[in-house]
């Protein structure tokens, strides 16, 4: 058994399918997905998303990518929308983005630390978006000792990783890992603790280098990445689905498999 810890099956390649993406997912033994709302408009879509699939579940935030365009009253409409399905096990995802053409540094901070707020307040874990920003992001995170989080997607340095794992964050692994020009994020691989790795793939983004060709990316495809990880820690490919499922249950809650 995989869980995909991080897919966006409301964006465009995914939505217009998505009980065929639950179903193969199904079938390649993925058998959770956690689907990520980004901004206020994707939250109802994520919602509607997780009444209808059993095996999916959720987590709402609010994007870096769309923090500049954050109301004034964006953490009324979060708490809202998460305190609306019990299924939604997390805040996310949320963080910073230095990357192309974000908000501004101090705004994303401000609409982050918000989140981080929510989250404490509600108990709940929270999924981190973090590209070209890891100290900043460290910087904060290092204020909140106590949260239970995820890097997701990581494609920092191994010396980043350590400072993530010093922390107690979790990492999210994705297709990433299959490229061939991410020797870096096979070395953080190597480095994570066996209770901190978690799978995910990101989809529609970043689909594995074997299917490549394949565009959307969608869970199903999680065994890619989970192959890879395989490889890079010694552990069979059961092995592997077994530990980071626990990981996920652990970090997400029981919910996701009750
Ligand atoms: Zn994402």
């Amino acid at each position: 058994m995989l869980i995909d810890t991080h897919c966006h099956l409301t964006y465009e390649g995914l939505e217009e399918q998505q009980a065929e993406v639950v179903r193969r997912a199904t079938l390649a033994g993925v058998l959770r997905m956690i689907c990520i709302g980004t901004h206020p408009a994707d939250h109802p879509r994520v919602l509607e998303t997780l009444s209808a699939h059993g095996q999916v579940f959720g987590a709402l935030g609010i994007h870096p990518h769309y923090a500049g365009e954050a109301a004034e009253n964006f953490a009324d409409e979060l708490r809202y929308a998460i305190g609306s399905s019990d299924k939604v096990l997390a805040v996310g995802e949320c963080g910073l983005d230095y990357h192309g053409n974000s908000a501004l540094p101090p705004v994303q901070k401000t609409v982050f630390q918000r989140q981080i707020a929510i989250a404490e307040e509600l108990h709940m874990p929270l999924i981190l978006h973090v590209r070209d920003a890891h100290a900043d992001a460290l910087e904060i995170m290092r204020q909140h000792v106590n949260m239970r989080f995820v890097v997701h997607c990581f494609t920092g340095t191994p010396e980043e990783c350590t400072r993530w794992l010093e922390l107690g964050a979790y990492i999210g692994f994705t297709g990433v890992i299959t490229y061939k020009n991410a020797p870096d994020v096979r070395a953080a691989c190597q480095l994570v603790p066996e209770d901190r790795l978690l799978i995910e793939t990101d989809a529609p983004y970043l689909t594995p280098q074997a299917v490549r060709k394949i565009k959307p990316n969608e869970p199903a495809f999680a065994a890619y990445v989970a192959e890879r990880v395989a490889a890079e820690r010694g552990w069979t490919l059961e092995q592997t689905g077994e530990i980071t499922s626990a990981n996920a249950v652990r970090l997400f809650g029981r919910a996701l498999i009750e």
